[in-house]
Protein backbone atom coordinates (compact mmCIF):
# COMPACT_ATOMS: atom_id res chain seq x y z
CA UNK A 1 0.00 0.00 0.00
CA UNK A 2 1.37 3.53 -0.95
CA UNK A 3 2.03 5.44 2.06
CA UNK A 4 1.73 9.16 2.26
CA UNK A 5 1.17 12.23 4.48
CA UNK A 6 -2.32 13.68 5.20
CA UNK A 7 -3.18 17.22 5.74
CA UNK A 8 -6.37 19.35 6.62
CA UNK A 9 -5.99 22.91 5.56
CA UNK A 10 -8.08 25.78 7.31
CA UNK A 11 -8.66 27.58 4.08
CA UNK A 12 -8.14 27.33 0.44
CA UNK A 13 -4.91 29.62 0.29
CA UNK A 14 -3.20 27.02 2.55
CA UNK A 15 -4.43 24.37 0.77
CA UNK A 16 -2.83 25.57 -2.78
CA UNK A 17 0.22 26.47 -0.75
CA UNK A 18 0.22 22.85 0.39
CA UNK A 19 -0.08 20.96 -2.89
CA UNK A 20 2.17 23.87 -4.94
CA UNK A 21 4.58 23.18 -2.51
CA UNK A 22 4.88 19.53 -3.25
CA UNK A 23 5.35 18.19 -6.70
CA UNK A 24 4.23 14.97 -5.74
CA UNK A 25 1.42 16.14 -3.76
CA UNK A 26 -2.93 16.21 -4.78
CA UNK A 27 -6.02 17.07 -3.54
CA UNK A 28 -8.56 14.92 -1.58
CA UNK A 29 -11.84 15.86 -2.15
CA UNK A 30 -14.63 12.93 -1.53
CA UNK A 31 -11.40 10.61 -2.31
CA UNK A 32 -13.95 8.48 -5.03
CA UNK A 33 -10.83 8.14 -7.36
CA UNK A 34 -7.86 9.28 -5.70
CA UNK A 35 -8.11 7.01 -2.92
CA UNK A 36 -8.52 3.83 -5.55
CA UNK A 37 -6.00 4.67 -7.59
CA UNK A 38 -3.60 5.60 -4.85
CA UNK A 39 -4.19 2.92 -2.22
CA UNK A 40 -6.02 -0.03 -3.91
CA UNK A 41 -4.58 -0.01 -7.52
CA UNK A 42 -1.39 1.29 -6.89
CA UNK A 43 -1.54 3.84 -9.95
CA UNK A 44 -0.20 7.04 -8.62
CA UNK A 45 1.98 7.57 -5.59
CA UNK A 46 0.90 11.31 -4.13
CA UNK A 47 3.38 11.84 -1.22
CA UNK A 48 0.52 13.74 0.17
CA UNK A 49 -2.98 14.04 -0.03
CA UNK A 50 -4.64 17.51 0.79
CA UNK A 51 -8.08 17.27 2.10
CA UNK A 52 -10.42 19.77 0.82
CA UNK A 53 -13.61 18.05 1.05
CA UNK A 54 -14.05 20.45 4.42
CA UNK A 55 -13.41 23.60 3.05
CA UNK A 56 -16.13 26.32 2.69
CA UNK A 57 -16.42 25.55 -1.33
CA UNK A 58 -19.72 23.55 -0.77
CA UNK A 59 -22.52 26.49 -1.44
CA UNK A 60 -24.86 26.28 -4.79
CA UNK A 61 -26.63 29.71 -5.82
CA UNK A 62 -28.22 31.58 -7.86
CA UNK A 63 -26.06 34.54 -9.01
CA UNK A 64 -26.61 36.77 -12.08
CA UNK A 65 -29.71 38.57 -13.26
CA UNK A 66 -33.37 37.87 -13.59
CA UNK A 67 -33.35 37.15 -17.37
CA UNK A 68 -29.74 35.72 -17.49
CA UNK A 69 -29.19 33.32 -13.97
CA UNK A 70 -25.84 31.64 -13.44
CA UNK A 71 -25.86 28.77 -11.31
CA UNK A 72 -22.55 28.65 -8.97
CA UNK A 73 -21.71 25.14 -8.26
CA UNK A 74 -18.72 25.33 -5.34
CA UNK A 75 -15.96 22.47 -5.86
CA UNK A 76 -17.04 20.84 -2.47
CA UNK A 77 -20.91 20.85 -3.10
CA UNK A 78 -21.53 16.93 -3.82
CA UNK A 79 -23.05 15.19 -6.65
CA UNK A 80 -26.43 14.44 -5.02
CA UNK A 81 -26.79 17.40 -3.36
CA UNK A 82 -26.34 19.06 -6.76
CA UNK A 83 -28.92 16.81 -8.57
CA UNK A 84 -31.32 17.76 -5.48
CA UNK A 85 -30.91 21.10 -5.97
CA UNK A 86 -34.58 23.13 -6.72
CA UNK A 87 -32.65 25.44 -9.87
CA UNK A 88 -31.17 21.88 -11.35
CA UNK A 89 -34.38 20.64 -11.41
CA UNK A 90 -36.60 23.45 -12.57
CA UNK A 91 -33.99 24.86 -15.26
CA UNK A 92 -31.27 22.11 -15.25
CA UNK A 93 -32.78 18.82 -16.72
CA UNK A 94 -29.63 17.61 -18.39
CA UNK A 95 -27.29 18.49 -15.67
CA UNK A 96 -29.68 16.15 -13.39
CA UNK A 97 -30.13 13.49 -15.80
CA UNK A 98 -26.35 13.73 -16.39
CA UNK A 99 -26.17 13.32 -12.19
CA UNK A 100 -28.23 10.71 -11.32
CA UNK A 101 -26.76 8.24 -14.35
CA UNK A 102 -23.47 8.53 -12.84
CA UNK A 103 -22.19 5.75 -10.45
CA UNK A 104 -24.21 4.77 -7.37
CA UNK A 105 -26.17 7.01 -4.99
CA UNK A 106 -23.14 5.90 -2.08
CA UNK A 107 -20.86 7.27 -4.31
CA UNK A 108 -22.60 10.47 -5.44
CA UNK A 109 -22.95 11.44 -1.31
CA UNK A 110 -19.30 11.54 -1.60
CA UNK A 111 -17.81 12.87 -5.02
CA UNK A 112 -17.39 16.21 -5.41
CA UNK A 113 -18.18 18.24 -8.37
CA UNK A 114 -14.31 19.23 -8.45
CA UNK A 115 -13.68 16.08 -8.40
CA UNK A 116 -16.22 14.76 -10.81
CA UNK A 117 -14.53 16.65 -13.67
CA UNK A 118 -11.21 15.77 -12.68
CA UNK A 119 -11.60 12.19 -12.67
CA UNK A 120 -9.03 9.85 -14.10
CA UNK A 121 -10.14 8.05 -16.83
CA UNK A 122 -11.32 4.38 -16.51
CA UNK A 123 -9.25 2.78 -19.78
CA UNK A 124 -7.92 -0.16 -17.95
CA UNK A 125 -4.70 -0.12 -18.82
CA UNK A 126 -4.67 3.04 -17.08
CA UNK A 127 -5.79 1.59 -14.10
CA UNK A 128 -3.48 -1.90 -14.12
CA UNK A 129 -0.53 -0.91 -12.84
CA UNK A 130 0.78 -4.68 -14.34
CA UNK A 131 0.40 -3.21 -18.16
CA UNK A 132 3.39 -2.15 -19.48
CA UNK A 133 1.56 0.12 -21.86
CA UNK A 134 0.35 3.37 -21.21
CA UNK A 135 1.29 6.49 -22.31
CA UNK A 136 -0.52 8.77 -19.39
CA UNK A 137 0.54 6.70 -16.86
CA UNK A 138 4.16 5.90 -18.06
CA UNK A 139 5.04 8.55 -21.03
CA UNK A 140 6.42 6.65 -23.99
CA UNK A 141 5.67 3.16 -22.89
CA UNK A 142 3.26 3.46 -25.85
CA UNK A 143 -0.83 2.57 -25.70
CA UNK A 144 -1.81 -0.77 -24.46
CA UNK A 145 -5.55 0.29 -25.63
CA UNK A 146 -4.73 0.64 -29.36
CA UNK A 147 -3.94 -2.45 -30.02
CA UNK A 148 -6.61 -3.88 -28.30
CA UNK A 149 -9.08 -5.60 -26.68
CA UNK A 150 -10.74 -2.27 -26.66
CA UNK A 151 -14.87 -1.26 -25.59
CA UNK A 152 -14.74 1.61 -23.24
CA UNK A 153 -12.79 3.84 -25.35
CA UNK A 154 -12.56 6.87 -27.34
CA UNK A 155 -13.56 7.18 -30.99
CA UNK A 156 -13.28 10.81 -31.36
CA UNK A 157 -9.69 13.49 -30.44
CA UNK A 158 -7.84 9.53 -30.02
CA UNK A 159 -4.98 9.49 -31.64
CA UNK A 160 -2.18 6.37 -31.58
CA UNK A 161 -0.65 7.70 -28.59
CA UNK A 162 -3.85 7.37 -26.13
CA UNK A 163 -7.17 6.81 -26.96
CA UNK A 164 -8.80 6.43 -23.33
CA UNK A 165 -12.13 7.66 -22.85
CA UNK A 166 -13.18 10.44 -20.21
CA UNK A 167 -15.17 9.41 -17.83
CA UNK A 168 -17.17 11.83 -16.68
CA UNK A 169 -21.01 12.37 -17.14
CA UNK A 170 -21.48 16.24 -15.58
CA UNK A 171 -18.62 17.40 -17.74
CA UNK A 172 -20.24 16.74 -20.94
CA UNK A 173 -23.91 18.23 -19.83
CA UNK A 174 -21.70 21.00 -18.73
CA UNK A 175 -19.78 21.32 -21.77
CA UNK A 176 -22.75 21.80 -23.63
CA UNK A 177 -24.05 24.95 -21.57
CA UNK A 178 -20.39 26.58 -21.61
CA UNK A 179 -19.84 26.46 -18.19
CA UNK A 180 -17.09 28.56 -17.21
CA UNK A 181 -14.76 26.84 -14.11
CA UNK A 182 -12.77 29.37 -11.29
CA UNK A 183 -9.47 28.06 -10.21
CA UNK A 184 -7.00 28.78 -7.53
CA UNK A 185 -3.20 29.20 -7.69
CA UNK A 186 -0.70 30.70 -5.71
CA UNK A 187 -0.79 33.57 -8.64
CA UNK A 188 -4.39 34.32 -7.28
CA UNK A 189 -7.53 33.55 -9.17
CA UNK A 190 -8.57 32.64 -12.91
CA UNK A 191 -11.48 31.49 -15.14
CA UNK A 192 -11.57 28.64 -17.47
CA UNK A 193 -14.17 27.88 -19.61
CA UNK A 194 -15.17 24.37 -19.08
CA UNK A 195 -14.65 23.50 -23.41
CA UNK A 196 -10.84 24.67 -22.76
CA UNK A 197 -10.03 23.07 -19.27
CA UNK A 198 -9.27 19.60 -20.81
CA UNK A 199 -6.48 18.94 -23.33
CA UNK A 200 -6.53 16.26 -26.13
CA UNK A 201 -4.01 13.68 -25.66
CA UNK A 202 -1.44 14.30 -28.48
CA UNK A 203 1.99 13.22 -27.92
CA UNK A 204 1.47 13.68 -24.29
CA UNK A 205 -1.57 11.94 -22.98
CA UNK A 206 -0.55 12.16 -19.54
CA UNK A 207 -1.08 16.23 -19.13
CA UNK A 208 -4.86 16.15 -19.11
CA UNK A 209 -5.61 19.95 -18.24
CA UNK A 210 -4.96 23.08 -18.78
CA UNK A 211 -4.60 23.54 -15.33
CA UNK A 212 -1.12 23.80 -13.61
CA UNK A 213 -0.24 21.59 -10.66
CA UNK A 214 -0.98 23.19 -7.16
CA UNK A 215 -4.49 25.14 -8.64
CA UNK A 216 -7.40 24.12 -7.15
CA UNK A 217 -11.09 24.22 -8.87
CA UNK A 218 -13.23 26.70 -6.63
CA UNK A 219 -16.60 26.90 -8.36
CA UNK A 220 -18.36 26.09 -11.37
CA UNK A 221 -20.41 28.50 -13.65
CA UNK A 222 -23.05 27.65 -15.11
CA UNK A 223 -25.19 29.91 -17.21
CA UNK A 224 -29.18 28.82 -17.00
CA UNK A 225 -30.62 28.08 -20.35
CA UNK A 226 -33.19 30.88 -21.58
CA UNK A 227 -37.26 29.58 -20.77
CA UNK A 228 -38.13 27.84 -23.45
CA UNK A 229 -35.26 25.33 -23.58
CA UNK A 230 -35.47 21.72 -23.42
CA UNK A 231 -32.63 19.55 -22.66
CA UNK A 232 -31.56 15.78 -21.83
CA UNK A 233 -29.05 13.47 -21.48
CA UNK A 234 -29.24 10.32 -22.68
CA UNK A 235 -26.49 7.72 -22.00
CA UNK A 236 -26.13 4.19 -23.47
CA UNK A 237 -24.56 1.37 -21.62
CA UNK A 238 -23.93 -1.99 -21.18
CA UNK A 239 -26.50 -2.15 -17.88
CA UNK A 240 -29.08 0.17 -16.45
CA UNK A 241 -26.98 1.62 -13.77
CA UNK A 242 -23.41 1.69 -11.96
CA UNK A 243 -21.99 1.74 -15.41
CA UNK A 244 -19.98 4.29 -17.58
CA UNK A 245 -21.26 5.19 -21.13
CA UNK A 246 -20.25 3.77 -24.27
CA UNK A 247 -22.15 6.78 -25.50
CA UNK A 248 -23.94 9.33 -24.24
CA UNK A 249 -25.42 12.78 -25.21
CA UNK A 250 -26.12 16.24 -24.03
CA UNK A 251 -28.47 18.23 -25.89
CA UNK A 252 -30.11 21.42 -25.33
CA UNK A 253 -32.48 22.91 -27.84
CA UNK A 254 -35.20 26.15 -28.30
CA UNK A 255 -37.50 25.18 -30.71
CA UNK A 256 -39.54 28.59 -32.16
CA UNK A 257 -42.15 28.44 -34.70
CA UNK A 258 -41.74 25.10 -36.28
CA UNK A 259 -37.66 25.66 -36.56
CA UNK A 260 -34.69 25.51 -34.38
CA UNK A 261 -33.75 28.59 -33.14
CA UNK A 262 -30.78 27.35 -30.93
CA UNK A 263 -29.03 23.74 -29.98
CA UNK A 264 -26.24 22.90 -27.55
CA UNK A 265 -24.49 19.19 -28.35
CA UNK A 266 -21.74 17.40 -26.61
CA UNK A 267 -20.97 13.90 -26.79
CA UNK A 268 -19.93 11.36 -24.17
CA UNK A 269 -18.20 8.35 -23.91
CA UNK A 270 -16.62 8.31 -27.15
CA UNK A 271 -14.14 10.85 -26.98
CA UNK A 272 -11.19 11.49 -25.44
CA UNK A 273 -12.77 14.90 -23.73
CA UNK A 274 -15.80 16.14 -23.41
CA UNK A 275 -17.14 16.78 -27.16
CA UNK A 276 -18.65 19.55 -28.13
CA UNK A 277 -20.71 19.25 -31.49
CA UNK A 278 -20.17 22.87 -32.57
CA UNK A 279 -20.57 21.80 -36.38
CA UNK A 280 -23.06 19.74 -35.46
CA UNK A 281 -25.19 23.00 -33.75
CA UNK A 282 -24.79 25.09 -36.78
CA UNK A 283 -26.58 22.25 -39.21
CA UNK A 284 -29.39 22.59 -37.17
CA UNK A 285 -30.45 26.03 -36.71
CA UNK A 286 -32.76 27.50 -38.82
CA UNK A 287 -33.83 23.69 -39.33
CA UNK A 288 -37.85 21.89 -38.85
CA UNK A 289 -37.48 19.34 -36.43
CA UNK A 290 -37.43 16.04 -37.78
CA UNK A 291 -34.87 12.79 -38.85
CA UNK A 292 -33.32 14.20 -41.53
CA UNK A 293 -32.30 17.05 -39.81
CA UNK A 294 -31.02 14.80 -36.47
CA UNK A 295 -29.24 12.20 -38.65
CA UNK A 296 -27.00 14.90 -40.69
CA UNK A 297 -26.08 16.54 -37.92
CA UNK A 298 -25.41 13.46 -36.03
CA UNK A 299 -22.62 12.67 -39.18
CA UNK A 300 -21.29 15.85 -38.29
CA UNK A 301 -20.45 15.72 -34.57
CA UNK A 302 -18.88 11.86 -35.26
CA UNK A 303 -16.34 12.96 -37.83
CA UNK A 304 -13.28 11.58 -38.45
CA UNK A 305 -13.48 8.99 -35.96
CA UNK A 306 -10.07 6.97 -34.34
CA UNK A 307 -11.50 3.42 -34.34
CA UNK A 308 -9.32 0.11 -33.58
CA UNK A 309 -10.17 -3.53 -33.19
CA UNK A 310 -13.15 -3.88 -30.71
CA UNK A 311 -14.53 0.19 -31.19
CA UNK A 312 -15.77 1.11 -34.55
CA UNK A 313 -19.26 -0.36 -33.26
CA UNK A 314 -19.12 3.24 -31.29
CA UNK A 315 -19.57 5.15 -34.51
CA UNK A 316 -22.91 4.45 -35.39
CA UNK A 317 -23.82 4.11 -31.56
CA UNK A 318 -22.40 8.20 -30.81
CA UNK A 319 -24.73 9.02 -34.04
CA UNK A 320 -28.02 7.08 -33.25
CA UNK A 321 -27.27 7.98 -29.41
CA UNK A 322 -27.24 11.96 -30.56
CA UNK A 323 -30.36 11.50 -32.73
CA UNK A 324 -32.76 9.50 -30.27
CA UNK A 325 -31.53 12.48 -27.89
CA UNK A 326 -32.48 14.97 -30.32
CA UNK A 327 -35.54 13.53 -30.71
CA UNK A 328 -36.58 13.49 -27.09
CA UNK A 329 -35.88 16.79 -26.89
CA UNK A 330 -37.97 18.47 -29.77
CA UNK A 331 -41.20 16.33 -28.99
CA UNK A 332 -40.29 13.96 -32.26
CA UNK A 333 -40.46 10.73 -29.43
CA UNK A 334 -41.73 10.68 -25.89
C1 LIG B 1 -17.61 2.46 -9.09
C2 LIG B 1 -17.62 3.86 -9.66
C3 LIG B 1 -18.53 4.17 -10.66
C4 LIG B 1 -18.54 5.46 -11.19
N1 LIG B 1 -19.42 5.77 -12.21
C5 LIG B 1 -19.42 7.02 -12.73
C6 LIG B 1 -20.29 7.36 -13.79
O1 LIG B 1 -21.08 6.56 -14.26
N2 LIG B 1 -20.25 8.63 -14.27
C7 LIG B 1 -19.38 9.56 -13.76
O2 LIG B 1 -19.39 10.72 -14.23
N3 LIG B 1 -18.52 9.26 -12.79
C8 LIG B 1 -18.53 8.02 -12.26
N4 LIG B 1 -17.64 7.69 -11.29
C9 LIG B 1 -16.58 8.64 -10.94
C10 LIG B 1 -17.00 9.52 -9.80
O3 LIG B 1 -18.01 10.39 -10.22
C11 LIG B 1 -15.74 10.27 -9.40
O4 LIG B 1 -14.89 9.31 -8.76
C12 LIG B 1 -16.01 11.39 -8.43
O5 LIG B 1 -16.87 12.35 -9.00
C13 LIG B 1 -14.72 12.08 -8.05
O6 LIG B 1 -15.01 13.05 -7.07
P1 LIG B 1 -14.26 13.03 -5.68
O7 LIG B 1 -14.73 14.21 -4.92
O8 LIG B 1 -14.39 11.72 -5.01
O9 LIG B 1 -12.78 13.27 -6.20
P2 LIG B 1 -11.39 12.70 -5.66
O10 LIG B 1 -11.30 11.25 -5.88
O11 LIG B 1 -11.14 13.20 -4.28
O12 LIG B 1 -10.40 13.48 -6.66
C14 LIG B 1 -10.39 13.17 -8.04
C15 LIG B 1 -9.26 13.97 -8.70
O13 LIG B 1 -9.58 15.34 -8.73
C16 LIG B 1 -8.63 16.13 -8.00
N5 LIG B 1 -9.45 17.14 -7.33
C17 LIG B 1 -10.56 16.92 -6.60
N6 LIG B 1 -11.15 18.11 -6.28
C18 LIG B 1 -10.36 19.07 -6.82
C19 LIG B 1 -10.46 20.50 -6.85
N7 LIG B 1 -11.47 21.18 -6.28
N8 LIG B 1 -9.49 21.20 -7.50
C20 LIG B 1 -8.45 20.56 -8.12
N9 LIG B 1 -8.31 19.20 -8.11
C21 LIG B 1 -9.28 18.48 -7.49
C22 LIG B 1 -7.93 15.14 -7.07
O14 LIG B 1 -6.61 15.53 -6.73
C23 LIG B 1 -7.94 13.88 -7.94
O15 LIG B 1 -6.89 13.95 -8.89
C24 LIG B 1 -17.64 6.43 -10.71
C25 LIG B 1 -16.73 6.12 -9.69
C26 LIG B 1 -16.71 4.84 -9.16
C27 LIG B 1 -15.72 4.52 -8.08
Amino acid sequence: MTRFAYARPADAADAVALVSADPDAAYLAGGTTELDLAVKDGVIAPTRLVDISRLPLHEISLIGTATTPILRIGATATMERLAAHPAVAARLPLVRLALLAGASVQLRNMATIGGNLLQRTRCRYFRDAAEPACNKRTPGSGCGAVAGPARMHAILGASPACIAAHGSDLAVALTALDALVHVRGTDGPREVPLSELYLLPGPAPDRETVLRHGELITAVDVPVPLEGTRSTYLKVRDRASYEFALASAAVAVVVRGGVITDARLALGGVATVPWRARGAEELLRGERPGDEAFRAAAEAAVRDPFTVPGTEFKVELARRTLVRALRMTTGELS
